[in-house]
């Protein structure tokens, strides 16, 4: 290992109980997506004891803080997310929100702010060019709650996803390439993950005494029935190579049990590996929706709302990633996974930059599940620290960032994301 990456290393080694405290501190607040004031609060209060410049409240709650050497090359951002999910029935969960960090976010920040620390001190800037931006991002797990609902509502989001609002808001504009290390069980990057639409369906029909008179009402569950059993059917026109997954939810399933229920709601989310084949499911979505609603004479209104994009992982700073964790650990390799059906907002940001979205070692159980827990706080904070700011510290001393597809640009990424919205209405009662 080169000096200044073994003086980088020492410097996280140096601070190890400062960013436990940190990511224990996080666990114990945990925040639903643009929500994260408590953690947005510790990661500033970090920046500030470093004495790095920083902006905060960027898309809510995030913060982005410049590392500058003041020499030209190039600008590498290192991420970390902010968000922690809904699962009161988690042990950890808070009991008033019932929120808990079973994707591992409080891991991500405590590392961001590691790679942060190391990288300030000890003058290793003068012996780096370029930039290097340190990105507290919020809101990664998608979710029309009314929290997030309002603010889009009032004006004060575009997107659901921080990453994606974080780049409509030119926070990316200056950024080369990006890397972020996901809490896990083995180290691994995919090649590739799904990307996804959702989508609010209100079918509309008409009450009616379910005893007495059935057949003056109009059974908005039955059409949602209908629509489901369609949706269903429309699988096997699925390809294999796509990858899609449709899953939905009744939200509002009827009022009372002796009304007709004349007013169901339900969200689908509609993902694939590719934007074709996700606009090509969306169809068959809104088809069979259409089926339900006309069999029963119901009125249906479709809301698509943007979610994430596909993301490709780069394997150009992949290499440089595992180059650092053999200095770290000879034994361990990094395996490129095949493609993966789960989607973030990471994707997002593939579409105009090179990034790497790796995963770290030290959680147990599964993502998103009662079970998920840390076992290894040093493997999942500490490390991930360390082979950010190493990888990052190659990037800045590479000339060229390979570019092994081609990017959509940020403006062509925001005309097709924004292409997905839209809101129809069809009427087929008589
Ligand atoms: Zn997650
Ligand atoms: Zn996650």
């Amino acid at each position: 290992m080169d000096n200044l990456k073994e003086q980088i290393c020492k410097n996280i080694d140096a601070h190890q109980s400062m960013l436990l405290e940190v990511a224990s501190e996080i666990w114990n607040n945990p925040e639903i997506g643009y929500r994260e004031f408590k953690t947005a609060a510790q990661v500033k209060r970090v920046f500030e004891n470093l004495k790095i410049p920083f902006k905060d409240n960027i898309a809510i709650t995030g913060c982005r803080a410049v590392l500058d050497t003041g020499k030209p090359g190039p600008t590498i951002a290192l991420l970390g997310e902010l968000d922690a999910l809904y699962l009161p029935s988690h042990t950890a969960a808070d009991k008033e929100t019932g929120a808990v960090h079973v994707c591992g976010h409080h891991l991500q920040i405590a590392s961001l702010l590691g790679a942060a620390t190391a990288l300030s001190e000890s003058n290793i800037k003068d012996y780096l060019t370029g930039r290097i931006v340190f990105i507290s991002v919020p809101s990664e797990e998608f979710g029309m709650d009314l929290n997030r609902a309002a603010l889009k509502r009032d004006g004060k989001i575009e997107f659901f996803g921080g990453k994606q609002e974080m780049i409509s808001l030119g926070v990316f504009d200056d950024v080369d390439a990006a890397i972020m290390v996901h809490s896990g069980n083995e180290y691994h990057y995919p090649a590739s993950y799904n990307g996804f639409v959702s989508k609010k369906i209100i079918f509309r029909g008409k009450a009616s005494h379910a005893g007495l008179s059935p057949e003056l009402g109009v059974n908005a569950l039955n059409a949602a029935n209908i629509a489901l059993n369609a949706i269903n059917a429309q699988r096997e026109t699925f390809r294999d190579e796509d990858n899609v997954r449709v899953h939905g939810i009744i939200v509002n399933g009827g009022g009372a049990v002796n009304i007709i229920p004349d007013t169901v709601e339900m969200e689908v989310q509609i993902r694939a590996g590719t934007i074709a084949a996700i606009t090509d499911a969306a169809a068959k979505i809104d088809r069979s929706v259409l089926a339900g609603a006309m069999a029963m004479g119901a009125a249906v209104e479709i809301e698509t709302i943007p979610g994430y994009m596909p993301l490709r992982n780069n394997d150009a700073i992949a290499k440089l990633y595992e180059q650092n964790l053999n200095m770290l650990n000879s034994k361990a390799c990094l395996k490129k996974t095949g493609h993966r059906a789960s989607s973030t907002d990471m994707g997002d940001l593939s579409c105009i930059i090179p990034i790497l979205h790796a995963y770290s070692c030290g959680v147990e159980g599964n993502f998103h599940s009662c079970d998920f827990r840390v076992a290894d706080m040093v493997k999942a904070c500490i490390e991930p620290a360390k082979l950010m700011a190493m990888t990052a510290v190659d990037l800045l001393r590479t000339n060229k960032i390979a570019r092994d597809y081609e990017f959509m640009g940020k403006e062509k990424y925001l005309e097709s994301i924004r292409a997905f919205a839209n809101k129809k209405e069809f009427k087929y009662q008589d």
